[in-house]
Parts: structure tokens; C-alpha cells; sequence
């Protein structure tokens, strides 16, 4: 009788197993081949994304529709026409912002599984249900991230997202300065520094903080008494250096930015393991259309007050953004990283390989100076690959380096816009193919054509 029971209970339980798999079964294959409300959506987007705009631009899902036509193309700098075909002659060489469109072709290659398709009613409600504004998946995914590559401690610390990082530099500051002191915190910066610090600074004014300019003014201060905050930038921008703190002392704080602490851009020497550090998802995916960025934060009531910051602010980042996000860093991750490092730091190595050699044939121009390095991430010593070249004018009448290389139709960042002086300029090596190539041509020909230059040098 019991052994009849028992044959029973197997038999149910086999075949309670049986259609659990079949529905399973069912379930995916409804999910691959009977789409009920995304393949219009895809099919949208797969027609978008296959408008070539002969490679110097591109059709976005949101570009203007003119009488109902495809999206126009959107043309790369120095091209026109429909279909961006033509090349515009006298058109200046792009090499002045920081937007990172290097990584395009990764997540052109990476198409497939880069997607996303967003519902309707994806995240409507103000939070999360654990009423936070963070995704707890993005925030391991993060955590995960920064193990792989091993340029930061993330063990013991609260993570805070914002809306790019340059919403959260402010928010640090604020954490950092003392609540209604008669002496605000002076905010400093070495020079030359990412001129956000200063105006973002200037512009948010209030009784706690006050922009105090170059940390060289106070390095020498017997007053240790003063509230500092210092932006410490690592790499840094426009130089590429690896900065480190300059004050020390019981009131000085620091927010660490290791916005290019990423392969692309710098040998990983060990984990940050600062108190307060800022990363973007702008310079490590690229996509700084996105707008997001994360704090890392030791201290619990710093976390909380940078937490007030935000709510006050924005009430957290996009529910979208952090769906992109997590997507992206899901392919990232994919191959621990490898293809994306990989592919950014070989298109930067490249262009700075590049930009050197012609540099180096000109007695008119040099290069900051940066020395190959151990990369724990890549286990070899790499040469340098930096987002930014610093050039300098040498030539004793060339005061003003922004205007030379703009006669030569050249378009970089003054070296007064990071607080330095006017001989230097910043030149951007992480936009699109197209402005790196015509920035090379300029420069190649303004080099050939320098008096006496170029003839006592050798490649
Ligand atoms: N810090 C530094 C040093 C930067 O260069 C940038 C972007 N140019 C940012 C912060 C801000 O980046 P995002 O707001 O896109 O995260």
C-alpha cells in the first residue's frame, strides 16, 4: 500500500515537473517569436539605426522628421548634405569639448546586445519599492565593476548616483563644508583644473563654501584651522596627471574625481580608497548623454547630507537613465571588462602615439610628458593614452596658442578656461573618428609648413 502511495507522489511530482518545463518552455518561445507589443518599437528602431548617413553622421529615433520622412542625419563636424556625404573645405578641425564618441563604434559593434525597449509604464512611481531612488541591481553592478577593474574599494561604502557627476560635485561640496560656520570652506583646485570646480562653485553660492582658487596659495598656510575642500583630480583635466592631495591637516577634505580612472585613459595602479570619489558613466561607456554619474562615501553623515542634496534636487536620477545604465555596464561586464578596455585604451594609445609623433617633429609645439606604467588591469606596462593632449606654444611670440592653431583651423580649449596660462592649450583626442583625423591633417600640414621646423627632427 505504501510502496503504491509513494509510486503516486513520484508520479505527480514528475509530472508537476513536466509542466512546469513545458510552460517554461512555452513562456520563452512566446517570448522569442509571438511579440506582442515590442517588435513595432524594434522595427522603428532597426530602420532609425540603419539610415548610414554615409559614415559621418547619424539618424537618431528622436531626430527631426521632416513631411513625415525617416529622421534627418546628423552630420559629423566638417560634413554636409543629406546624407552627409560632403565634406565642408574650410571647416575647422573639432578638437575643443569632451565628449567621449570614441566608444561609438564599441556599441556599434555591440549593437545586439547594447539594446533596450522600454515599456510604457516602466518605473512611473517617484521611487523604487524599497522607496529608495537607486537601483539596487545597478549598484552591485557597479560595485562589480570597480572589482573587475580594481580602480576603487568599494566594500564599507555608501554609493550615491547622480545626474552625470557634475551634479554630484556640488552635492560633495555642500556634504564637506560646515553648516552655518561664520568662516565658509574654501574650495581649491592645482592648476590647471576642470573649470566646473570654480564655476559650479561661484555660481551655487552660499554662506558655507567659497571658490579660493589654486592650492599652491595655501599649501604653505600655518593657519591649520582653515576648512578646506579640495577637488583633487585623478587623472587629471586638461593634463593627465595623477594628482594627489596638496593640503593636509585636520580640516582639510577632499573630493577625489576619478572621472578617467579607466583603462582607456590610465594605468590602474592600485583601488582608489579615498573618502569621497566621483566617477561618470560619460568617460567609461561614452555615453555621456546619459547623465549619470556615482559618489563613493565612507563617512555615513557625509552620505546623508550629500542624500538630502539630491532629494532636494532632483529626487534621484532618471529611472530610464538607470535602466540604460545597467544594461550598458551588463555588456561591460559581459567580458569582464576586456572588450571595452581593450578597444578604448587601443583608440587612445593610438591617437596619442599619433599626435606625438607629429608633435615632436615641431619646434613650435610640445606635449606634457607621461610615463608608461604597471596596469594591474592589463598586467603590462602601457604607454600613456590620455583623454587630452596639453599643448604648449613655444615660441617666445606665441603668447596666445589658442589663436595660432586657430589661423591653422584648428578649434582646441584655452589654457585660461583651466586657470593656466594662455602657451597652453587643450586638445581633445576622445571625439569622433572623423574630428581626430582632420585635427591630424591640420596639424601635419601647419608642422610641414613651419619655418625651419620639422627639418632637424626625425619621426
Ligand atoms: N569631472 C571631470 C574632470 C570631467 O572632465 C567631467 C566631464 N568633462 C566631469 C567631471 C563631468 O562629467 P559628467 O557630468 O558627464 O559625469
Amino acid at each position: 500500500m505504501a510502496k503504491i502511495q509513494s509510486s503516486k507522489y513520484v508520479l505527480c511530482l514528475v509530472s508537476s515537473l513536466v509542466l512546469n518545463l513545458i510552460s517554461i518552455i512555452n513562456l520563452y518561445v512566446g517570448r522569442e517569436w509571438n511579440l506582442n507589443w515590442s517588435s513595432k518599437a524594434a522595427r522603428e528602431a532597426e530602420a532609425v539605426a540603419a539610415i548610414s548617413c554615409s559614415g559621418h553622421g547619424r539618424a537618431y529615433l528622436d531626430g527631426i522628421v521632416v513631411d513625415g520622412k525617416p529622421p534627418i542625419c546628423e552630420c559629423n563636424s566638417c560634413y554636409t548634405g543629406p546624407d552627409c556625404s560632403q565634406p565642408l573645405p574650410d571647416c575647422a578641425a573639432n578638437a575643443d569639448g569632451g565628449d567621449p564618441l570614441f566608444l561609438e563604434p564599441f556599441w556599434m559593434q555591440n549593437a545586439a546586445s547594447s539594446a533596450i525597449l522600454v515599456a510604457g509604464w516602466h518605473r512611473m512611481s517617484y521611487t523604487y519599492t524599497d522607496d529608495s531612488y537607486i537601483s539596487q541591481e545597478l549598484d552591485r553592478h557597479i560595485r562589480k565593476l570597480h572589482a573587475i577593474v580594481g580602480n576603487a574599494v568599494t566594500e564599507k561604502r555608501f554609493m550615491i548616483f547622480g545626474a552625470g557627476s557634475t551634479q554630484l560635485l556640488n552635492a560633495a561640496v555642500h556634504a564637506l563644508s560646515p553648516d552655518n560656520s561664520s568662516l565658509p570652506a574654501k574650495v581649491v583646485a592645482t592648476t590647471p583644473f576642470y573649470p566646473v570646480y570654480k564655476r559650479q562653485t561661484d555660481y551655487f553660492q552660499s554662506g558655507d563654501f567659497e571658490f579660493f582658487g589654486d592650492t599652491s596659495l595655501w599649501k604653505n598656510s600655518s593657519d591649520t584651522s582653515m576648512n578646506f575642500v579640495e577637488f583633487v583630480t585623478a587623472p587629471n583635466n586638461p593634463d593627465g596627471k595623477m594628482n594627489k592631495a596638496v593640503l593636509q591637516g585636520p580640516y582639510a577634505k577632499q573630493i577625489y574625481d576619478h572621472a578617467y580612472y579607466w583603462p582607456h585613459f590610465a594605468a590602474i595602479s592600485a583601488p582608489a580608497d579615498e573618502d569621497v570619489m566621483l566617477f561618470t558613466l560619460s568617460k567609461m561607456t561614452g555615453h555621456a548623454g546619459t547623465r549619470f554619474g556615482w559618489a563613493l562615501i565612507k563617512d555615513e553623515a557625509v552620505y546623508e547630507r550629500m542624500i538630502n542634496h539630491m532629494t532636494l534636487n532632483t529626487m534621484g536620477v532618471s529611472r530610464d537613465s538607470q535602466l540604460r545604465a545597467l544594461k550598458l555596464l551588463k555588456v561591460v561586464l559581459q567580458s569582464r571588462g576586456r572588450e571595452i578596455f581593450e578597444f578604448g585604451y587601443k583608440t587612445m594609445q593610438n591617437r596619442w602615439e599619433k599626435l606625438s609623433k607629429i608633435v615632436s617633429l615641431s619646434n613650435r609645439f610640445s606635449l606634457q610628458e607621461i610615463a608608461p606604467q604597471y596596469c594591474n588591469f592589463f598586467h603590462k606596462v602601457r604607454p600613456a593614452s590620455p583623454a587630452y593632449g596639453w599643448l604648449k606654444c613655444e615660441m617666445e611670440e606665441e603668447k596666445d596658442c589658442h589663436e595660432v592653431l586657430k589661423a591653422g583651423k584648428i578649434n582646441v580649449r584655452e589654457g585660461n578656461k583651466f586657470s593656466a596660462d594662455n602657451r597652453h592649450v587643450r586638445v581633445s583626442l576622445i571625439r569622433r573618428q572623423d574630428d581626430f583625423d582632420l585635427l591630424l591633417q591640420r596639424l601635419t600640414k601647419f608642422v610641414s609648413e613651419e619655418d625651419g621646423g620639422g627639418d632637424n627632427k626625425t619621426m
